[in-house]
C-alpha cells in the first residue's frame, strides 16, 4: 500500500452540483497515479472530523443547500481557519466559496454569515450568471469551466483573485473581471465543470501541497503505466 493521503469531501449531500464530485474523483485517481493511497472521507453535517485532513474539497449548492449547512460550517470555522493558516490545500466551489467569504446576502433577503477565510462578500442579484467561463491566472495558466450563480462576489482591497476573466464569462461579479479568490493554499472559485478534470495543474497544486505538508516532500511514486495514464488524461484536458 502507498502512503495514505486523507481527502475530505465537505458536505457532499447538500453542496455538490454541476458535477463537483468530479473534483473528488480526480484528486482520488491522480493521487493513486502518483503512488499515494487516497482515503476519501465524506463530511456532512454533524459527522466527525477525520484524524487527518490533507486536502479539503467543497462543492457548490443552491441557496437552500447553503442554508442547510451554514450552522455546521460555523461550528467548524475555527478548525478550518487553523487548517488554512497551516497551509492545508482546499478547493471551494461556488456556494462554499461564497460561504468562505464574509457574508452572502441572498436574493430573498436572508443574510448568511460566512467564515471569512476570504476577504470578500457576496450579494444575490436577480440576474443569474450562467455559461462557459475562461480565465487566466499567473499560477495555473488558462483555467476553464462553467459558472451558474446569482450571487455577485466582491473582493476587498488587497484580496487576491484566482484569475482574470478572459473572453468568456462573468466571474466574481460581471464587472471587475476578477474570478475566484486565493488565501494561503485555499482556492475559491465559481468554476464548476467539474473544474479539476479540465484543469490538472490545479489538481496537482492541491496534491503537491497536501503531500508536502504530510510527508515533508513530494515524490512521484507511480510506475510507467501510471505516468502514461496521466499523460493521456492531461492530453484530454488540454483539448476540453
Ligand atoms: N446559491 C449560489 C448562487 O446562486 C451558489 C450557486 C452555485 O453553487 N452554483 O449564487
Amino acid at each position: 500500500m502507498g502512503k495514505p493521503i486523507d481527502v475530505i469531501s465537505l458536505y457532499p449531500k447538500d453542496m455538490n452540483i454541476y458535477g463537483d464530485t468530479g473534483n473528488v474523483l480526480t484528486v482520488q485517481r491522480r493521487l493513486a497515479l502518483y503512488g499515494y493511497e487516497p482515503r476519501v472521507h465524506a463530511v456532512n453535517q454533524n459527522d466527525p472530523w477525520p484524524e487527518h485532513a490533507d486536502i479539503i474539497l467543497g462543492g457548490g449548492g443552491q441557496d437552500t443547500g447553503q442554508k442547510k449547512i451554514i450552522e455546521d460550517l460555523f461550528r467548524r470555522a475555527d478548525l478550518l481557519h487553523r487548517l488554512a493558516d497551516a497551509g492545508v490545500p482546499m478547493l471551494m466551489i461556488c456556494g462554499l466559496y461564497q460561504l468562505f467569504g464574509e457574508y452572502f446576502d441572498t436574493i430573498d433577503g436572508t443574510k448568511l454569515e460566512g467564515i471569512s477565510v476570504f476577504k470578500a462578500y457576496t450579494v444575490g442579484r436577480d440576474v443569474r450568471m450562467i455559461g462557459n467561463l475562461v480565465e487566466s491566472s499567473d499560477e495555473f495558466g488558462d483555467i476553464i469551466g462553467y459558472e451558474n450563480h446569482s450571487g455577485q462576489t466582491f473582493l476587498r482591497e488587497g484580496a487576491r483573485p484566482l484569475g482574470r476573466v478572459a473572453a468568456d464569462g462573468c466571474g466574481n461579479n460581471g464587472q471587475d473581471h476578477t474570478e475566484g479568490a486565493r488565501a494561503h493554499n485555499v482556492i475559491g472559485t465559481y468554476m464548476h465543470g467539474s473544474l479539476l478534470p479540465k484543469n490538472p495543474a490545479i489538481a496537482d497544486f492541491l496534491i503537491r501541497a497536501g503531500v508536502e505538508r504530510r510527508y515533508g516532500g513530494f515524490e512521484d511514486l507511480g510506475d510507467e503505466a501510471a505516468r502514461r495514464e496521466r499523460a493521456h488524461i492531461d492530453g484530454l484536458a488540454a483539448r476540453a
